[in-house]
């Protein structure tokens, strides 16, 4: 009988697994709770790593797609004091694929979607539960009622993953307050800002904040203020007139970001698992991506969650017959490969929030590549 595979979540991770599976010639069902491909933004850019991201679409046979949306300049990036001083100005070579270059999330997502054969992906199927069968499998419940079977389950349904809690009772700690601003058609309307942030990104350190820039392919600037995970209600921050507040004092062709913004400022918590999280093995189920290990956002979760997906992809792509082996092959490596990643990307979320972040940050870009990431 035919293995029923779903995938709980449409995002990075659960497209790729069911992209490279299809080149398998093994079927999968990607259950999304959003309405449609557009029916959100799907946020900032990405750098993609050869190691992790750019080898599992390798893998899903898309390197072509993303040489021709990434964008190598993208990887420029300036490190500026509140003063508005640049501590750090990295150029990549120019025209360069050999590093990490840039991709808009929803230029990535859209070229993963249209890889996949029409009906692949069921749109507005939130997941609310789902209940092991008696002999094998899961009965899964969708928002609005509907019901479907599957034999082997995968949770690929992010940070807030209803399919974890089936596994591990792993909890959630804050590790940052977000609060994001958009600016759109930044070359015409705020050249002076265009110039500012460059092509790749812009980091403005202070103590224990830091207001970040990045260009987008469709020329608009991505505007992200990080500031500690404090018990204050998110309603705070947003006001612009409060933000500005808070970087009282800065250079103002810096804070002129904010006030540029034409999107009202969007605050969120910043959560991650404990570091080194696992769960025991259970049949017929698993997680990828931030499902699995939500980590502070230091630039390996998205690279993290599709090489997820090649693995296990790969895994079951080996004996389709027994996924059970499969999984537990999967679960055994990625728990060995994410827990320092897991270890570093708190170490550096920490840096980046504390009194001496400028200090810490410039050693960390212009350590050689010998030298060991910092400690705590
Ligand atoms: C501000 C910020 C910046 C980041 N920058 C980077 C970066 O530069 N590089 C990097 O590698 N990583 C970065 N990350 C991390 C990265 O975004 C995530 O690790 C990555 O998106 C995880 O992919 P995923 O597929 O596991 O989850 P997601 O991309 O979150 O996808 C989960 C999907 O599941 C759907 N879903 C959720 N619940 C359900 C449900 N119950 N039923 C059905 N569908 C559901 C969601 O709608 C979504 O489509 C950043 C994160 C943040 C917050």
């Amino acid at each position: 009988m035919l293995m029923r595979i779903a995938i709980a979540g449409g995002g990075l991770g659960g497209l790729t697994l069911a992209r490279i599976l299809h080149r398998h010639g093994i079927g999968a069902v990607v259950y999304e709770r959003e309405a449609s491909r557009s029916a959100r933004s799907q946020g900032g850019s990405l750098d993609l790593h050869p190691e992790s991201g750019q080898r599992a679409l390798t893998d899903a046979g898309l390197a072509g797609g993303f040489r021709s949306e990434a964008r190598p300049e993208g990887e420029e990036h300036r490190i500026l004091d509140p003063a508005g001083r640049t501590l750090v100005h990295h150029k990549p070579q120019s025209g360069s694929f050999s590093g990490r270059p840039e991709i808009d999330r929803g230029a990535l997502r859209d070229l993963l979607l249209d890889s996949l054969p029409a009906g692949t992906v069921m749109w507005r199927h939130r997941l609310v539960a789902a209940v092991p069968r008696p002999g094998a499998g899961f009965g899964l419940t969708f928002d609005g009622g509907h019901r479907a079977d599957c034999d082997v389950l995968i949770g690929a349904d992010g940070a807030r993953s209803v399919v974890r809690s089936l596994l591990t009772d792993a909890a959630l700690s804050p590790v940052a307050t977000l609060v994001e601003l958009g600016i759109s058609d930044a070359d015409r309307r705020h050249p002076d800002l265009a110039e500012l942030v460059g092509p790749g990104n812009l980091w403005c350190i202070g103590v224990s904040r830091i207001l970040a820039a990045q260009r987008l392919g469709d020329g608009s600037i991505r505007v992200g203020i990080s500031l500690p995970a404090d018990g204050r209600h998110l309603d705070t921050y947003r006001s612009k007139r409060a933000l500005l507040d808070m970087f009282d004092g800065w250079d103002p062709r810096l804070t002129a970001l904010i006030e540029a913004g034409d999107t009202p400022p969007a605050p969120r918590r910043i959560e991650a698992m404990p570091a080194g999280a696992r769960w025991a093995h259970q049949p017929g189920i698993t997680l990828i991506g931030d499902a699995a290990h939500l980590m502070p956002p230091v630039g390996e979760g998205a690279n993290q969650a599709m090489l997820d997906a090649a693995e296990l992809a790969a895994e079951l792509a080996t004996d389709p017959a027994d996924p059970d082996a499969a999984i537990r092959a999967y679960e055994e490596a990625m728990f060995t490969r994410i827990e320092p990643i897991a270890h570093m990307s708190a170490r550096v979320q920490a840096m980046m929030l504390s009194p001496t972040a400028a200090d810490d940050i410039v050693r960390f870009f212009t350590r050689r590549p010998a030298e060991p990431a910092p400690a705590d």
